[in-house]
Parts: C-alpha cells; structure tokens; sequence
C-alpha cells in the first residue's frame, strides 16, 4: 500500500505542502497516490543521520554489508506483483521488461554482496620497511580504500529498478561503505517507495544503523539543489539528462567543499558500417539495427542515434531496409508525456536542419504518449558542419550519415563528442584496413563493440559504462558493472601504523585471506 511518504532514515515524513501524483502514460491518466514533496527540515534530518550512521555503517565487515544487500534483493522479490504492477502503471512499460529490470537488479546487489564477501576491491597493498636503506630508512607504507561518506543518488527515469531506487548506484555506493541519500524520481515515486521500504526492512533485519538510506520525494528541482549543495553529502550519483547532470556537476564544484558527480548524460551511440559487411549482410544488419533503435521505444542511453557508412550501393540498400523494417514495428508507450513531448520536439529540431533527408516516419495514427520513430539521413560534409545534427534525440530515433570516404568517415568520429559506446560492423577480412577508424573511435568511447549492437549492457566487472564527456563527468569510472564501487571510495596510506591499528585488510595475518599487493607481488600470504 503507498504512502506517497518521504523516508527519513526509517521514519516516514510527510510534513510538506508541495505534492504531485505519477502518471500512466497508457491509460493516459494521472496514479491514484499522492506524493509529499521533502522539506527542507526533512532533507537537513535526512543527512544528519546518514552523518551520524557513516562511521557505524562503514567499519561493518564485507560479510556484514553483503548480507545486507543480498537481504535487500530478496526483500524486493518479496514484494511481489503489486512491485510489477506499480511499475507498470507508472511508465507504461511491459510485464516482462518490469520483471527483467528486477532481476538485473537484484543480479546487480548479489553481484556486490559476492565481491564484497571476497575482499579484494579494497586494492590492499602493502610496501614492507626497509630500515637499513641508505641514505635514509624506508617506512612500512600501506594503502587501501576507504568510503567517502554520504552518498546522493538521483533515481533514472528510464530504469525504474536497474538504475533507480536500489539500482547499481545505491548497490555501489550501500557495497564501498556509504550511505544512502536517495532522490526518487517523480515519474515513479510509488516504485520507488516501494523499493525503499525493501531496502529499510533488510537494513533493520540486518542490524544496519537507522540513517543508511533515506528516501526523499521531488516533483522539481529543489529537493536535489539543496543535497547536491549539503556539506554532509560526499558524493552524487546520476543518469538523467545533459541539462541536469551538468546542472549537478556545476552545483558540486561551486561547493565550499566539492564534491564528485558521478553523471551518466546520455549519447548518440555511433555505429560505423563498413562496405563489406553491408555488401554480405546489410539486409540482417538492417534488422537488427531497426529492433535495437526502436527497443524500449528509444528510451536507453545506448541506443543508436548515429549510423555511418560510406557512400556506395550497399549502403543505399541498407538505408533502404532499415527504413522498411522500422516502418514495420509497431510504435509503443514512452514513459511519460514530457519524454514524449520532448521526443517530438527532438525529432521536428533534427528534421527541420538543412539538407536532412527523411528516410523513414512512422505517420500512422497511434495512442498517446507513442513514440513514432524517425530516421533521418544526410551528407558527410553536412554533419560536419552542423553540430545541431550532433544531438541525443531521446526516443526511437536515428540519423544515417553517408560519409564521401574512408578519410571523412575518419574525420567525423574524430569530432565526435564523447559517447558511452562505439559499434563498427565489418568482416574480418575488411576491419584490418580500417585499424584507423577504429581507433578514431576508441578515442571517443567507453565501449568498443564489434559487430553487435549497443542495446543491452552485461553486468560484469569488465563493462564500462561511462565515457569521454559529455557522455559522462567522468571517463575514469563506471556505472554499470562491480568496477562501479571505485566510485565511492578514495585510498588512505597508513605509514609506520602498529599491527592491531591497522584495517584488517592491511594487517601482518591477512585475516580476511585477500589477495594483496606486498612489495610488488599479488599473494594471499601472510606477512
Ligand atoms: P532529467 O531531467 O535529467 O532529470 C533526472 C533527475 O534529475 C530528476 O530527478 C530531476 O529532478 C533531477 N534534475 C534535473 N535537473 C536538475 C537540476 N538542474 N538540479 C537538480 N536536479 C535536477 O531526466 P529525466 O527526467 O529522466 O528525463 C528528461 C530527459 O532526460 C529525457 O527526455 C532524455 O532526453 C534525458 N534522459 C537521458 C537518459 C540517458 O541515459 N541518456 C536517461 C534518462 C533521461 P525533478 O524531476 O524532480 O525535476
């Protein structure tokens, strides 16, 4: 049963006057439940015990803090079909997509929990004294990770689960030691209320302190000005917009003290189609590449905005396929009417720049909030010179650009802004000549992907999900994989510290049995 209520630590609140409901973009009608807004006493409470919980909450052992997110997996799971249903009725999105999103999800806290109760993220290394060194004696250096303290965490729009309330980033940050400051986002205020009360049952039933995670509500902008602005808050994670990750990024800088932003703003997603490949399977290329620009009506930040070929019939072909195909696939719900609208201005603003062609536009009739793709073509020479052909358009949208040669094609990745991902489809025989586009791209990415399609993002330690800005604020990390707890954590040295001081991680016995760096060696021996 919803509340519509904040959660201050584990009590809810709903003191404020500034409430809002969620919407279901199929029924076209606002959601029963009515949300409070946070208050500017509630958020000021809310950091306060996550303050106060910090120090607690960061000396619990690995096996302690594993326990905790494997709880609050099975807690979402305990919720059941009314979680499903909620989740539905608030982004319009299907059944099985809801219930693939729990188990990413729930795949995502495991993930952590695992290598949490393995040990070796804290990165222990371990320089041994050398007291006989001439000129002068070298101290015992020992280095590993500590948690940087509260963390803020906007929930995504797009992934109500996966990204959202108990999403990779709390997974991350709850994982390094941190606590939780979670801004709900108000598209799905009822799911994410309702995945936080799972997360505050497993905290209780965990022995976690009160103050871990907290959950506040906003249907504007405040709520998250005045905790990226908060001296109590250390961190922020986000996936969202440009406008509002850089809005964040700007606000943390300003800060007496700042603070990172971990900002994930979206991307156009380049593919590059060599002639080869298009000569021998452009017809299933085209296919494919149809269901991943219109898979979940657009709405991914991988989705593939940017398609680049060389000029020649294969090509032409190509174009001519994708745009039958995507003509072919019926159009479906946004998640809500302000993406759709913003859909439908992105596309009129793309289709209205000079010398666009119009290669496919789904013009028959469908119920609102559809999102009705269209793909758009244009001359190398033209994208070049127009950075307004450069823009995410987030929905089912795609631009195909016919580049002259090899040497434009160079010359245009190269002045990409940066992306979260870059495709290039070519056979194995072609792609050695190409080594340098390849690179050009490499140069512009987080993720390199061969002969696939940039839709669907493993969790494994080695994705990267993040890249050269603006993709995100921070091409050193990811947020998407258990590589994404590196970004809650700063290292310590500990010099010339007594054996019974040190964090267990760093003493002589190596009683957690990690695997260590000791004087230049990975081992697991005891010193
Ligand atoms: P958004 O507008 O960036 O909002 C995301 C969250 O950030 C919301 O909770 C929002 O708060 C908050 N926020 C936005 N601007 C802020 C600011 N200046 N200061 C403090 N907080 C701020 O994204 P959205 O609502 O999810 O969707 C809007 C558009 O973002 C989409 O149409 C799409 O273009 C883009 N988007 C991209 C991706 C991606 O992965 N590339 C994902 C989702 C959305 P309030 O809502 O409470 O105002």
């Amino acid at each position: 049963m919803l509340t519509g209520k904040n959660f201050i630590g584990n009590k809810p609140a709903a003191k404020g006057n500034k409430k809002y409901r969620t919407f279901n973009p199929l029924l076209n009608l606002e959601n029963e439940t009515t949300f409070y807004e946070a208050t500017p006493a509630e958020i000021d409470e809310a950091v306060a015990l996550a303050q106060a919980a910090f120090g607690p909450y960061s000396r619990k052992s690995g096996s302690e803090r594993a326990a905790f997110l494997r709880a609050i997996a099975d807690e979402i799971l305990a919720l059941g079909e009314p979680l499903i249903t909620t989740y539905c009725s608030e982004t319009g999105l299907p059944e099985g997509r809801a219930k693939g999103e729990r188990g990413r999800t729930m795949g995502q806290l495991k993930a952590f929990a695992d290598l949490l109760e393995e040990g070796s993220w804290v990165g222990a290394t371990i320089d041994r004294a050398l007291p006989e060194r001439e000129p002068i004696p070298k101290p015992d250096l020992r280095k590993v990770m500590v948690p940087l303290g509260p963390v803020v965490v906007f929930g995504a729009s797009n992934f109500p689960f996966a990204f959202s309330t108990a999403g990779g980033d709390t997974a991350s940050a709850l994982a390094a030691g941190c606590p939780v400051l979670l801004k709900s986002h108000p598209m799905h205020a009822g799911t994410s209320e309702m995945v936080a009360t799972a997360i505050l049952k497993a905290a209780a039933s965990t022995g976690m302190p009160n103050g871990v995670f907290s959950h506040l509500n906003s249907s504007g902008i405040e709520v998250g000005q005045q905790l990226a602005r908060h001296e109590g808050i250390a961190a922020i994670g986000f996936t969202g917009s440009h406008r509002g990750g850089r809005a964040l990024f700007d606000l943390a800088a300003k800060r007496k003290t700042p603070i990172p932003v971990f900002a994930e703003m979206g991307s156009i997603n380049p593919v590059v189609f060599l002639p080869e490949a298009l000569e021998e399977q452009g017809e299933s290329w085209a296919r494919n590449y149809a269901g991943s620009i219109t898979l979940g009506s657009g709405q991914f930040c991988t989705n593939p905005g940017l398609l680049l070929g060389i000029a020649d019939k294969g090509l032409d072909n190509f174009m001519k396929k994708l745009s039958s195909e995507i003509l072919s696939i019926a159009p479906t719900s946004m998640l809500h009417p302000n993406i759709q609208g913003a859909f439908e201005k992105g596309k009129q603003a793309a289709a209205a720049q000079e010398q666009t062609k119009v290669l496919a536009d789904y013009r028959e009739e469908v119920e609102a909030n559809f999102g009705r793709p269209l793909v758009l073509g244009v001359e190398g020479e033209t994208f070049l010179a127009n950075p307004a052909l450069h823009q995410e358009v987030f929905g089912p949208f795609a631009l195909v650009v016919k580049c002259r040669d090899k040497h434009q094609l160079q010359e245009i990745l190269s002045a990409l802004e940066g992306q979260l991902t870059g495709t290039i489809v070519g056979t194995q025989k072609e792609l050695p000549a190409y080594t340098e586009v390849t690179e050009a791209l490499k140069g512009r990415v987080g993720r390199l992907i061969f002969n696939g399609v940039p839709t669907g993002v493993e969790v494994t330690a080695a994705m990267q999900h993040g890249g050269p800005y603006p993709a995100t604020t921070d091409s050193r990390f990811t947020s998407v994989g258990t590589h994404a707890i590196n970004r809650w954590v700063r290292p310590v040295s500990f010099q010339d510290c007594p054996d019974n001081l040190l964090p267990d991680a760093l003493k002589n016995a190596n009683p957690l049995g990690i695997l260590r760096m000791v004087d230049g060696e990975m081992t697991r021996s005891s010193l």
